[in-house]
């Protein structure tokens, strides 16, 4: 299946995007922001600790936290005197998941005029409500995103500069997509054409990409996004490769959002670090990307997501599982090629959708469910959302695995998240961001049966 081919919206990518009328979900919150300082120290006892670097899950450990990093970690370590005790042995704790394809910037519902609404947002509403969804991010578990665009004229990087003061989200930002004439879009109203220029930084030859970069480079950005192609308009070689020869000169990583086996092609030729989507790579073009070390950011759909979607955009019944059982084969075929192939995999949900009763925090974790029914294992999906997504940031000494001197960014989820993933997956009762709770819903005192019995 080709995804957007019958998308009139702000960011093509998505297949699930003409829409229905849609209420917004609203989620009860217990913050403890400011209840502890970084200068706490905690021991904290876990019932599964899930060992990132080493794809294991370990039963019965404890934790020690102090100033903000993880001191030790196993299943006997030295309690420090004047600890705060935490007994969170019915949970199972991972890093702090990291989420490397979001839109905090843009929020379309899926409807016919979605574009004309999302994209006539004014900019100081759209940080405010960035400044809400990352609180939904947190709430899920995730503690670390990477947004790609769609975020106006560097409103991303303002919504970094707030986020740094709250000490919650950590967001890693790319400023505008840079794209070939016409932005990321099919067919477009002229009444809708100038969100070309307010949302994107159209590149017109090899020289203009290398300015495009430096403008992004003097604003801040953390990262450079590209779309490869949109309908038969693609970045042209030598554009893509002065774009990652200027990126790389000043110390930057390029992705690309490349649906089209070819343009994916040619962003791994020249050079880039990630793939964004690449829901037609061949073998050949995966073979390439394991070769180079190029990963891939799949923007999959759960199957429970994949059929909230599909209603959204009204279709019930044969025709509904029809086109969700389409959409959902094509991408496990492509996921379990590419992890056949060898290509190293990063987690990304690409969740930017007005979807009834899916909060973006919810939408975007799903992602890593929807791999999962790929086939993939649990231990090996967690890690595309930890220790391989920190490492494409280049901060795995500091984020994506549990272990002595890394910042305390923790999840816990009630349950066994090893044995009963789809279900704990949703139940995130407390998350800490560098050593500090930030969000909890723990209930005070319980007899129930530890997690993961007596295996040490
Ligand atoms: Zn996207």
């Amino acid at each position: 299946m080709q995804p957007g081919l019958f998308c009139l919206h702000l960011h093509t990518t998505n297949p699930f995007s003409i829409m229905r009328p849609v209420l917004l979900f609203l989620l009860t919150i217990i913050s403890l922001t400011g209840l502890a300082q970084p200068k706490d120290t905690w021991v904290i006892r876990v019932g599964k600790l899930y060992d990132a670097q080493n794809k294991l899950f370990l039963a019965n450990q404890t934790l020690v936290v102090v100033n903000g990093v993880i001191q030790a970690v196993g299943p006997q370590v030295a309690k420090p005197a004047g600890a705060k005790q935490l007994d969170m042995s019915r949970y199972t704790v991972t890093p702090g998941l990291i989420d490397m394809h979001t839109h905090l910037l843009i929020h379309q519902k899926q409807t016919k005029d979605g574009l004309e609404v999302a994209s006539k947002v004014p900019a100081d509403q759209r940080v405010e409500r960035g400044l809400r969804f990352a609180r939904q991010y947190i709430e899920a578990g995730i503690t670390t995103v990477r947004d790609l665009g769609n975020s106006g004229q560097y409103l991303d990087v303002r919504l970094q500069k707030l986020l740094s003061k709250s000490g919650n989200l950590t967001i890693y930002v790319s400023g505008p997509i840079l794209s070939p004439p016409g932005g990321q879009f099919g067919k477009l109203f002229p009444a809708d054409s100038f969100v070309i220029n307010q949302e994107y930084r159209v590149v017109k030859g090899p020289a203009d990409a290398r300015e495009a970069v430096l403008e992004h480079v003097r604003q801040g950005i953390n990262v450079i996004k590209v779309c490869m192609n949109t309908d038969n308009r693609v970045l042209a070689p030598d554009e893509i490769e002065a774009i990652v020869k200027t990126a790389r000169d000043n110390g930057i990583t390029v992705t690309a959002h490349a649906t089209y086996d070819e343009s994916a092609r040619d962003a791994v030729l020249a050079g880039v670090s990630g793939i964004e989507h690449g829901y037609a790579l061949s073998d050949t073009t995966l073979e390439l990307m394991a070769q180079r070390g190029t990963y891939l950011v799949p923007t999959d759909a759960s199957r429970r997501l994949a059929a909230r979607l599909v209603a959204g955009i009204g279709m019930v019944g044969k025709e509904a599982d029809d086109y969700a059982n389409s959409f959902l084969n094509g991408v496990h075929d492509r996921l379990r090629r590419a992890v056949a192939k060898g290509v190293t995999i990063v987690s990304g949900s690409d969740y930017y959708l007005d979807v009834a009763g899916v909060g973006q925090g919810q939408g975007a974790v799903d992602v890593v469910l929807a791999y999962h029914e790929a086939g993939i294992p649990v231990s090996e999906v967690l890690q595309y959302a930890t220790y391989k997504a920190a490492k494409a940031l280049g901060v795995s000494d500091k984020l994506g695995s549990i272990s002595k001197g890394m910042q305390a960014d923790l999840v816990f989820f009630e349950g066994d998240l090893e044995t009963d993933f789809a279900q704990a997956l949703t139940q995130v009762k407390m998350v800490f961001k560098r050593g500090t709770p930030v969000f909890s819903k723990v209930a005070p005192v319980s007899r129930k049966k530890p997690v993961g019995g007596s295996r040490k």
